[in-house]
């Protein structure tokens, strides 16, 4: 295009004409401007090219892998408010999922009330509140019994409502499927253990129960046999969904076979608590241990070191502290039932806390 050829183009097109004239203006008569529009092209082109003349990182350049487990927050339990880890899966009465005793309706049946502040022996009245609240201190030095229930139910989700109905309450509930439930805080007094429930924390872990041979057999309603003649849990239909945590769980007694033996001289039988169930137990076992070292991890034994499968004289039980089966407080009781293994608790318990010193 020649000069001419421009001028004519310029003519016929005012807006290019202003635009050139501007150009000229602002860019060709100022020389600072022509150097900062040099450096801002060679800026841009640079910034273009970059990627391609760079080296690739070496590897003790990029950022370290995270190593470290994620803090977990699903496992833990409340007392006085406090959180503290178990390192199994816990869903408290605050969460969506939760069973709230302290949501509970007066009823002819149930009584005014479910659960209680915890209370002092006293030798003339009784039980006496404390002076000052209870705090993490205070429960420290007096909770020393953890009492261990089945609750005949065969799951958590109908263990608490029929709890609720009677007036009564344990800490935790156990589902088959390994959730335990908290639905109360333990600095609370649960309703489960009588002479106990202030010095105690309760737990309702779920099992059909033990029957004796008077009893109708619910165990052949609830257990199947798989294709090996294994037991499998079916929840017998009119009781509804059991809702297990795990939604696609399938309950199967730890040991296939039905335990019998005797407790407070009746002879039962009763199918085994899960496998799940166990080490959700052992996880919860030893962090109370822990928090409350007057709970021993120990069983109510003889003075041979046999364990015990009646109830304790009451002078016996008074000073006894550790884990304790809701028939060493009471006659007429037999849970948590001639199947339940204590060995694989209490060392399971032993282990853990071993594991974390
Ligand atoms: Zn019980």
């Amino acid at each position: 295009m020649n000069r001419d050829t421009l001028r004519a183009v310029q003519d016929n097109c005012p807006y290019l004409k202003s635009v050139i004239s501007w150009v000229r203006v602002v860019i060709v008569e100022r020389p600072w401007c022509q150097v900062a529009l040099s450096l801002t092209l060679l800026f841009l082109t640079a910034c273009q090219t970059a990627p391609e003349k760079s080296a690739p990182p070496e590897a003790a350049e990029l950022p370290a892998a995270t190593t470290a487990e994620p803090i977990r927050t699903d496992d833990v339990i409340l007392i006085d408010g406090q959180p503290f880890h178990t390192g199994t899966r816990v869903i408290t009465w605050k969460e969506k999922g939760g069973y709230n005793a302290y949501e509970f309706t007066p009823t002819e049946l149930a009584g005014n009330a479910n659960h209680g502040g915890r209370r002092l022996p006293d030798p003339e009245k009784g039980w006496v509140d404390r002076d000052a609240p209870w705090d993490l201190p205070a429960l420290q030095s007096y909770v020393d019994q953890f009492v261990l229930h089945y609750d005949s139910e065969g799951f958590s989700r109908r263990c608490f409502v029929v709890l609720q109905r009677r007036g009564l309450s344990a800490h935790f509930l156990l589902d088959l499927d390994g959730t335990i439930y908290q639905t109360l805080d333990l600095r609370d007094r649960a309703y489960h253990a009588r002479e106990s429930n202030s010095r105690s924390i309760g737990i309702e872990i779920a099992n059909v129960g033990a029957f004796g041979p008077e009893d109708p057999d619910e165990l052949k309603e609830w257990f199947v046999p798989d294709e090996e003649g294994k037991p499998v849990l079916r929840v017998p239909a009119p009781l509804g969904d059991p809702k297990f945590h795990q939604r696609d769980y399938i309950a199967r007694p730890n040991r296939a076979e039905v335990i019998t033996g005797t407790i407070n001289g009746r002879s039962l039988r009763q199918y085994d608590f899960t496998a799940e169930q166990y080490a959700a137990l052992i996880k919860l076992t030893a962090t109370l241990h822990r928090i409350f070292p007057l709970i021993t991890l120990d069983q109510p034994r003889d003075a041979e070191g046999n364990p015990i499968h009646e109830k304790l004289p009451d002078a016996v039980l008074e000073n006894y502290r550790g884990l304790i089966g809701h028939y060493h407080l009471q006659e007429i009781k037999v849970d948590p039932g001639p199947a339940f293994d204590w060995d694989l608790l209490i060392e399971g318990a032993r282990h853990q806390i071993k594991d974390q010193e």
